[in-house]
């Protein structure tokens, strides 16, 4: 079977933009309004002749329980089945208390994790990227999912541990 990459993050970092990216295909549902897509969505993508699964996710409600506690708990179940993780970031605003629940949770399933700082649509903007180093992550990769840059780079990353 196909190894299988998962994308997390809080919403609307852009990861279903980065899915259609991916893909080269708008199929991920990209709304401006945070949590459209439903659960766990899976892929078949194809990078650099090699086949591999990507699923998204998203798409809870909002509850009493409290936002970071469901946004890691919903990331947890798409990295389960996981071979690695594409961890996505929206570096125009930083470092969130639900990016950290995220990163708490990934450390202990220690699988290979690829840092994306996502929405640098220019080269201005990278500066803002290396603030990321912080998380502990290993190093940020910018990209500008809803323009391209930097996808090439990202995914050539996680072909070395896919
Ligand atoms: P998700 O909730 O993480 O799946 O986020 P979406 O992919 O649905 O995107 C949320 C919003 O961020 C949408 O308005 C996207 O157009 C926007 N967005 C996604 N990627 C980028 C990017 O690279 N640059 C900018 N400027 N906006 C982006
Ligand atoms: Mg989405």
């Amino acid at each position: 079977p196909a190894p299988v990459l998962a994308i997390v993050g809080r919403p609307n970092v852009g990861k279903s933009t980065l899915v259609n990216r991916i893909l080269g295909r708008r199929e991920a549902v990209v709304e401006d309004t945070p949590g459209v897509t439903r659960d766990r969505v899976s892929y078949r993508a194809t990078w650099a002749g090699r086949n591999f699964t990507l699923v998204d996710t998203g798409g809870w409600e909002y509850d009493a329980k409290g936002i970071n506690a469901r946004v890691a708990e919903q990331a947890e179940l798409a990295v389960e089945f996981a071979d690695a993780v594409l961890l996505v970031l929206d570096a125009t605003v930083g470092v969130t208390a639900a990016d950290e629940a995220i990163v708490k949770m990934l450390r202990k399933v220690r699988k290979p994790v690829i840092l994306v700082a996502n929405k640098v649509d220019s080269p201005q903007l990278e500066v803002e990227a290396t603030y990321l180093w912080s998380l502990g992550m290993g190093e940020p990769h910018p990209v500008s999912a809803l323009h391209g840059r930097g996808a090439a780079d990202v995914l050539d990353a996680v072909m070395e541990v896919l």
